[in-house]
């Protein structure tokens, strides 16, 4: 009970998509507790639903539709719960408010502000006090570092929604940053949907490398990455600073999407397979170790086989540590969805098997490399029994042991290695690196 003699608000908060969508979920929880809220465990018990939304594939977007369907009974049944929908599922809000009148709020992308104003709305069902009691962060944690994206990748839905790009200035980055350290936090991702085009939209114009350098100052954080990069953008200002800064992780994620020159044209990706192939070059000579990861998409409008063996071919060569895969699945608005979807949903499901099965022999050859060797693994938490943490190349690695090992750097020795993760026996605490 609150000073008002009635329960506090609660809040339920329904998360699926990109990191992004999930750090703007941690921004608007953080936000609901300070006006009072707590967490509930179900939606039908909570006094304000919030659904952070992803569309960046069809079968997302059926998941959005099939969780608004269900909320329609709820807020028939109570109509004095709240309900805010945000996300890239946000597009056209006049027409979303037609077609779903039930419910309270639509918020563009990353609008935070927006749900909490409704969140702060006076209720006659109870009054909130004021908390600054947040909770503990999680151990590895997101702060975006700007929002939306000047490109125009002909598939791609995120920046229709988001808009062009927005930076935080590097001073706002830093305050939340640090803000996060302090609650437990020892691993920050800095994000954005184009993370190496940062801050080309602010006065003076500073780049990722300078919020890196930033970031890297904040005592009692050991750990950066960032993501997503796009490899028409990263500079070798970038590839200096990863190499030089300790607190920056080996690890970069870097979406090729196809390894056929006319279909990167036709994407609008504004590379080519050759002057991919050298970024890669460049950034393996530059930072020793590191992880490289990408995004492929198969069965794009028009891909012949040929064009798909070219993508195959280029995985196998270029031999990443990770490779996320998606056939094509198009989205109305996007200049793709003018050109015909040709690639038959079997043949893109083949394609993207056969990607999936590349990339678990290279990976599970990548990670038997570390048999036997000692990795430093940052430990967010405990899973089935087991502590689970990343080393600094973000390969996931699991131990047991009855010593309290959240928030810490172990020392794991590893014992067995698949393609996604591997298991250890811990040898005692890493060094910190704090400088
Ligand atoms: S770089 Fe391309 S795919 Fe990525 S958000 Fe921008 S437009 Fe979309």
């Amino acid at each position: 009970m609150n000073q008002c003699g009635s329960p506090p608000r609660t809040y339920y908060l329904w998360t699926i998509g990109c990191q992004m969508n999930e750090a703007d979920s941690r921004r608007l929880a953080d936000g609901l507790i300070a006006l009072g809220y707590g967490p509930a465990p179900r939606a039908e018990q909570a006094d304000l639903v919030v659904l952070n939304t992803c569309v960046v594939r069809q079968s997302a977007e059926d998941k959005v539709i099939g969780r608004l369907s269900s909320l329609k009974g709820l807020k028939r049944r109570r109509p004095d719960l709240l309900l805010a929908v945000m996300g890239c599922f946000v597009g056209d809000i006049p027409r979303l408010q037609q077609q779903y009148p039930y419910v309270d709020l639509f918020a563009a992308p990353s609008d935070v502000d927006a749900v909490l104003a409704l969140a702060s709305q006076p209720t006659s069902r109870s009054c909130n006090q004021p908390t600054t009691q947040l909770p503990g962060s999680p151990v590895a944690a997101y702060v975006p570092i700007s929002t939306g994206c000047d490109h125009r990748c002909t598939y791609c839905i995120v920046r229709l929604r988001r808009g062009p790009q927005r930076s935080r200035p590097i001073d706002e980055i830093v305050a939340e940053a640090r803000a996060l350290v302090d609650r437990g936090a020892r691993e920050i991702t800095l994000l954005g949907q184009n993370v190496d085009a940062y801050g080309r939209d602010l006065p003076g114009q500073p780049t990722l490398a300078d919020v890196l350098q930033a970031v890297h100052q904040i005592e009692g954080l050991w750990r950066i990455r960032f993501l997503t990069s796009h490899p028409a953008d990263m500079s070798e200002e970038l590839i200096e600073a990863v190499a030089s800064l300790p607190k920056v992780c080996e690890h970069i994620e870097l979406p090729v999407q196809s390894g056929d020159d006319e279909i990167l044209r036709r994407m609008g990706r504004r590379y080519n397979v050759a002057q991919y192939r050298d970024l890669v070059t460049r950034i393996r000579a530059a930072i020793p170790h590191t992880a490289l990861a990408t995004d492929v998409i198969v069965g794009f409008c028009g891909e012949s086989e040929a064009q798909f063996q070219n993508t195959y071919r280029l995985l196998e060569e270029l031999r990443f540590d990770m490779v996320h895969v998606a056939a094509y699945s198009l989205r109305p608005g996007t200049p793709a969805a003018r050109w015909p979807d040709d690639v038959p949903a079997a043949e893109k499901e083949r394609r993207r098997q056969a990607v999936d099965d590349l990339q678990q022999r290279v990976a599970g050859e990548i990670n038997a490399r570390l048999l036997g060797q000692r990795v430093e693994v940052l430990v967010e938490d405990l899973h089935k029994g087991k502590w689970r943490g990343r080393t600094r190349t973000n390969k996931l690695v699991f131990f047991a042991d009855d010593a309290d090992w959240r928030g810490k750097l172990a020392l794991v020795e590893i014992t067995w290695t698949g393609p996604w993760s591997m298991l250890g026996q811990v040898r005692g605490e890493a060094e910190v690196t704090d400088s």
